[in-house]
């Protein structure tokens, strides 16, 4: 079982220790004191005592990390200190001479080995000959480096698995935004310990996950995340992992920035870190479709994936984004078999939309910037008629459905179409979720039409894949408010 070690980071000696108070009551099984945050450095470091969890000192300086910035002396001085105030462990960076004086300087200590390189992650086999060498010299050899891309998160985990074969004590650890899957995935990684911070926002480190939810985790969660690129825009990860505690499942979501030439990477790494899947967004949704061992009947009518399931290795590519248009036209209570229906846009979501429409029976007229893409959609889905923007605006439609980004935050606060479409007991329906009501929805209000924001498809398209993963049904009201408070 993996122990996990609570690190604090305060700044005055009265603040650490009421922080280590707090820590010891949450039982982990270890607690490390950054004292090179302490400032001014502490003099006397016994008060610490009185805590009974096992106690790691560290005194990181700014090379790698941290903010001591005393001579070797002041720190082998501090140490014993901390060594008599009842501290177990301590930690000391590869490249300190301290090291070789460990043996008798610190004789009753359990030493951790440390490395880190803020800048970038070496290959596997030099992470491998790192953490040989820090073994060779401490009783917990510990690497951590900071990940600019997939291949370095592959790097670490490929690195883990292999080192994990000795019979050495490690810690292996990625940093960044990235660095999540390796902190959430250390007990598959066979890391001896997972670092942790007291509480969010409190983290010592980026990209370290909180003691409760590392402890929530245990040695085999389930992941799952999001890939595309950029990824800020996405409440994904709020509304999964609120389902996850609710639920109480050992479950996380990620972001998981992935650009186009990471895309086999990210699979290669998924399979090897056991993820359930994941959601697939701009820009890999049709990209990822030729990578995948199977596709759903949504995914292959759609030509599109936001989903992927993997299940003993295979990966299978789903579209839920159809079922979150299904459901939020069946709770409208808005039924479309025989009614004339506009679509403007002609990329995924426009395609998810489509693939309901037509299955549901309606007359369905496509409009979009490109017309080449309207007719390649088109031929798709027999029976969809692109028409040009002057005839949409002319003329009369049941139901309209915007599926462009326009009025989208951080996109131009615009209509996709002149108010002039809109009437009297139309049902309009715009799949842009942030903010709720977009200009193109306020204009249609405006003319009498009955509204739908893009809000309730989020929320049923992230039920539909959370149940493809987990096997559980999320609660619709835990899910909603999760997004409502992350769209703000
Ligand atoms: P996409 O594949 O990039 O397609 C975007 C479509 O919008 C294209 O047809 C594009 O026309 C058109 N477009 C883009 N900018 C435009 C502009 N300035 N003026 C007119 N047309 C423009 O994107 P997508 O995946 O379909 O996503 C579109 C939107 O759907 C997203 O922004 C999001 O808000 C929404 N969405 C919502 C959910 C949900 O759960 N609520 C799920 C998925 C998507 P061209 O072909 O001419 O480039």
């Amino acid at each position: 079982m993996m122990r996990i070690c609570i690190s604090i980071a305060e700044k005055t000696l009265d603040e650490a220790l009421a922080a280590s108070r707090r820590a010891a009551e949450k039982s982990p099984d270890l607690i490390e004191v950054r004292i090179d945050y302490i400032h001014p450095l502490p003099d006397d470091l016994m008060k610490f005592k009185e805590i009974a969890v096992p106690k790691i000192a560290t005194l990181r300086p700014p090379s790698q990390g941290g903010e001591f910035m005393g001579s070797d002396r002041e720190k082998s001085i501090l140490l014993r200190k901390a060594l008599r105030a009842g501290f177990k462990v301590i930690d000391i960076e590869s490249d300190s001479p301290l090291l070789s004086r460990a043996p008798n300087e610190f004789r009753d200590a359990e030493l951790i080995c440390s490395s880190h390189d803020l800048h970038l992650t070496p290959e596997t086999s030099r992470i491998i000959e790192i953490l040989i060498e820090n073994a060779a010299k401490g009783d917990v050899s510990k690497a951590a480096f900071k990940v600019n891309s997939i291949h370095d998160v592959l790097s670490i985990v490929e690195a883990a698995m292999i080192f994990s074969s000795t019979d050495n004590e490690f810690v292996l650890i990625g940093m960044g935004e990235l660095g999540g899957l390796t902190r959430a995935c250390a007990g598959r990684m066979k890391c001896s310990f997972a670092y942790a911070s007291l509480e969010p926002g409190k983290e010592t480190a980026p990209g370290q996950l909180d003691f409760d939810t590392v402890k929530r985790l245990g040695d085999s969660p389930i992941i799952t995340g999001i890939i595309g690129f950029p990824l800020g825009h996405s409440v994904s990860p709020q509304m999964h992992n609120a389902a996850f505690l609710s639920l109480d499942i050992p479950g996380l979501y990620l972001p998981i920035p992935t650009r186009d030439e990471e895309l086999e990477g990210l699979l290669d790494l998924s399979l090897e870190l056991n993820m359930m899947g994941f959601n697939v967004t701009i820009p890999h949704k049709e990209k990822i479709v030729p990578l995948l061992d199977k596709l759903d009947d949504t995914a292959s009518k759609t030509k599109a994936v936001n989903t992927v399931v993997i299940l003993e290795g295979e990966m299978t590519g789903m579209n839920t984004d159809v079922y979150g248009v299904a459901k939020t036209f069946e709770k409208a209570e808005m039924r479309v078999k025989g009614k004339r229906v506009l679509v403007i846009g002609a990329g995924g979501a426009a395609r998810a939309c489509i693939y309901f429409l037509t299955s549901a029976g309606a007359r369905t007229s496509l409009v979009n910037r490109t017309r080449f893409r309207a007719d390649v959609l088109a031929d798709d889905f027999p029976g969809v008629q692109v028409i040009e923007k002057d005839d949409a605006e002319r003329l009369p439609f049941d139901v309209i459905v915007n599926c462009t980004p326009l009025g989208m935050r951080g996109f131009p606060d615009e209509s996709p179409i002149s108010n002039q479409v809109f009437r009297e007991g139309q049902f309009v329906f715009d799949t842009v979720y942030n903010p709720r009501i977009t200009r193109f929805l306020a204009d249609a209000q405006g003319r009498g039409a009955v509204i739908q924001s893009g809000q309730e498809m989020l929320v049923q398209q992230a039920i539909k894949a959370f149940e493809a993963w987990t096997g559980k049904s999320p609660s619709y009201e835990v899910m909603s408010e999760a997004a409502r408070g992350a769209i703000g």
